[in-house]
């Protein structure tokens, strides 16, 4: 059985901040905000992957009222959310990440970018696409005053056998 699922996020810019995309740390004079380390791409495909195995999402399974994901690396929310669908008896297929940046360059970067996802959900490389689009000085993303990323992952059972239900 296969089953596909769509993500998106967006984090504000904001100056003093780390800029991490799909665990890249980009030099830039501004950086994501949020309670972990605010990688929005990276939490696009968690919930894509979490919503093809209608898992909910990830701030069910990693509350930013928890002080425990404070900072947090979002390459190991990503491994987590990664072995709950397995545990469920999913695996996934492939992956798709699309960001929404104005700033800055992503082209030199994905190939890096692809190797770090890849790694946190235990897939070949060849299986994560990773691509980006400015939004033509448009909107907040357009203003530099925010990155987007939307996502998409199908996932297919591994031996028939899935276990289902939304409680995570
Ligand atoms: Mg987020």
């Amino acid at each position: 059985m296969l089953r596909i699922g769509t993500g998106f996020d967006l984090h504000r810019l904001v100056p003093g901040r780390r800029l991490v995309l799909c665990g890249v740390e980009f030099s830039h004079p501004t950086g994501l905000l949020g309670h972990s380390d605010a990688d929005a791409p990276a939490h696009a495909l968690a919930d894509a992957i979490l919503g093809a195995a209608a898992l909910g999402d990830i701030g069910h399974l990693f509350p930013d009222t928890d002080p425990k994901w404070e900072g947090a690396d979002s390459m190991m929310l990503l491994s987590e959310v990664c072995r709950v669908v397995r545990s469920r008896g999913w695996s996934v297929c492939n992956a798709d990440v699309t960001i929404l940046a104005e700033a800055p360059r992503i082209g030199p970067f994905v190939p890096q970018m692809r190797r770090r996802l890849a790694e946190a959900m235990q897939v070949d490389v060849s299986a994560v696409s990773v691509k980006a689009t400015t939004m033509e000085g448009l909107g907040p993303v357009g203003a530099r005053e925010a990155i987007a990323a939307q996502a998409s992952a199908l996932i297919e059972s591994a031996d028939g056998a899935v276990s289902g239900g939304s409680a995570v």
